[in-house]
């Protein structure tokens, strides 16, 4: 099962959204994504457990 996430679901007004086959490379997309378009956002580690939550099996 593919996983995918998009940054409306995070309240995001972004219309950005990624699949990746493993946590792993969603969160690595996530983690380019945040770094190129939501440069003040800070991944804290309750950034990453929100983005875990809102993660959905395609
Ligand atoms: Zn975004």
């Amino acid at each position: 099962m593919a996983k995918s996430i998009s940054c409306a679901d995070a309240g995001s007004e972004c219309t950005w959204s990624t699949t990746a086959n493993s946590e792993e490379e969603l969160m690595d997309k996530v983690a380019q994504h945040v770094k190129a378009e939501h440069p003040d956002l800070e991944i804290t580690p309750e950034q990453i457990e929100k983005i875990k939550s809102i993660i959905k099996e395609v």
